[in-house]
């Protein structure tokens, strides 16, 4: 056994020069070589009581998963992490790691927690590389269910029915199936093959994907019952996105951060000849500080903005992306303008212009600049306006990234679907609604999440289907 690594920090993650990066859709953080890997399992301890498994919201066994990397028995680990997620080269990727798994690590009190995340990603990368044998599929027991939504949640619940012989089908509203992962994370930080892989896997199992379905409109939830369908699970996530309300924001060049991400990530809008229509250049300013809004900034970066800046009302101490997302958006040059809110997008017309449209052109915002007050019920300062420090900026395209909610028509479509003041769907522990036979989990219950918490909620769902069905 080799001896405990003791650095107090990670083996870094070889990442694409920021200047370089800055100009391309290729994928930042690269991923560790087996040497890197293995040297940094070794700074694993394994814990007798793996406080780091009680972070995970799937329960990954972690420590042992670790221990098979410091063996060199990579698909070992891989199969460790799989009895728990289906998805691990996407959570190796997006999970926020910090706050979940690796906040709980012991290592962390004195340096850096292992990095529990990248060894999830190496592994799972390893596997899909070099141990690509097809799924067996399993013999159909006869019960039918319908997923709405193939989002990590749908796609868990449907892959872990799949498994135990149920006949699942897909409903997706959009073309291509995925969900957020597919339409809102950029290729830069989730490649599409990743996710295309795990579809595939899917309907190797025998899931049935019908996508351009919009269940409330094309089809309701009963009908979908009167097709035979014995249990429906909803996993239409939250993407509804929010406004601020402001004068200004139905000019040309403000776009919700979810239409912008959806335009370049899965209509492929920074092609020569793009199907879709989106800004390429001017000056770029992105409401907001979450994840979401760092996706949208970088992303406009890469689609040849001259200027982009981030306009968030806190500081960056409260500004809640990933520090690695901030990070690597500083890296790549974007501008940070914070504790400013902005009160009114500017336009202006254009007749010699044969596009100039009704509503015109966006040419600036004007912003008020804030400090911290007293905190919030969620224990927050909250942001004050400073009287007399209104100023424009000048801009072309402003991108609202403050936050999305679950979108109404299903609800609106369902009798007795019951739904919070807040618009996600009423669960109780096992993921049943209101509603008879009809289950839900992910966004559309708690409104915008993670990947892992969606993805644990179509586990869950999954099973209690399967004790309801199997009865
Ligand atoms: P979704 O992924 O939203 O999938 C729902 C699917 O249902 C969609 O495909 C939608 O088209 C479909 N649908 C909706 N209504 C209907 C209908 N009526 N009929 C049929 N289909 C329907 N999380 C992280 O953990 N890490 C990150 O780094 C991260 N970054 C993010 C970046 C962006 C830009 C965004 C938008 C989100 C990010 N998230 C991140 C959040 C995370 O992606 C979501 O919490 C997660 O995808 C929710 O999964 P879901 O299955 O509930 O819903
Ligand atoms: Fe950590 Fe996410 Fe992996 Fe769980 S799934 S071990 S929280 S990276
Ligand atoms: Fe390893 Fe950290 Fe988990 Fe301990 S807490 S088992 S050191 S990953």
């Amino acid at each position: 056994m080799a001896k405990a690594n003791m650095s107090p920090t990670k083996n870094e993650m070889p990442t694409q020069n920021a200047r370089v990066r800055a100009h391309n859709f290729q994928e930042v953080a690269l991923g560790y070589t087996e040497d890197q890997a293995i040297n940094e399992a070794n700074r694993c301890l394994n814990c007798k009581n793996m406080p780091c498994v009680a972070g995970c919201p799937v329960r990954i066994r972690i420590p042992d998963f670790i221990a098979k990397i410091k063996e060199g028995d990579f698909e070992g680990a891989y199969q460790i992490i799989s009895q728990s997620s289906s998805l691990p080269a996407v959570c190796g990727r997006v999970c926020p790691q910090e706050v979940q798994c690796e906040s709980r690590c012991v290592r962390g009190a004195k340096g850096e927690s292992v990095g529990i995340g990248r060894l999830e990603r190496f592994v799972a990368d390893w596997h899909n590389t070099l141990c690509a044998e097809a799924p067996i599929r399993p013999e159909c027991n006869g019960h039918k269910v319908a997923v709405v939504g193939s989002g990590p949640s749908g796609l868990t619940c449907a892959g872990d029915l799949a498994r135990k012989g149920y006949d699942v089908t897909v409903f997706e509203a959009l073309h291509t199936a995925g969900g957020v992962l597919v339409y809102g994370i950029p290729e830069f930080r989730l490649p599409k093959a990743i996710v295309a892989k795990e579809v595939d896997t899917l309907k190797k199992l025998g899931v049935k994907i019908e996508t351009n379905v919009v269940i409330g409109k094309t089809l309701t939830v009963d009908e979908l019952f009167a097709q035979g369908f014995e249990a429906v699970f909803i996993g239409s996530g939250a993407g509804l996105p929010n406004f601020m309300g402001i004068p200004g924001e139905s000019l040309c060049g403000v776009y919700s951060a979810n239409e912008f991400l959806t335009r370049s990530n899965l209509m492929k809008a920074y092609l020569e000849h793009p199907e879709t229509p989106i800004m390429k250049g001017g000056k770029v300013a992105v409401v907001g500080g979450g994840n979401v809004a760092m996706d949208a900034a970088r992303t406009a970066l890469r689609l040849g903005a001259e200027r982009v800046s981030i306009v968030y009302r806190r500081s960056m101490e409260e500004l809640p992306a990933r520090r690695e997302e901030v990070t690597h958006a500083e890296e790549e040059g974007i501008e940070f303008c914070l504790l400013c809110n902005p009160t009114e997008i500017l336009g202006y017309h254009n007749p010699d212009d044969p596009r100039d449209p009704k509503n015109g052109f966006v040419k600036g915002m004007t912003c008020v600049r804030m400090e911290l007050g007293e905190p919030d019920e969620r224990g927050r300062r909250r942001p004050v306006v400073v009287e007399g420090s209104e100023f424009t900026m000048e801009v072309d395209t402003v991108i609202m990234s403050i936050g999305t909610s679950p979108n109404p028509l299903i609800k609106s479509t369902t009798e007795g679907l019951e739904v919070n003041g807040r618009g996600g769907i009423v669960i109780n522990e096992e993921g049943l609604t209101s509603r008879r036979g009809v289950y839900a989990g992910g966004d559309a219950v708690t409104g915008a999440a993670t990947v892992i918490s969606a993805m644990g909620a179509g586990k869950t769902a999954a099973q209690a289907i399967h004790e309801a069905l199997s009865k």
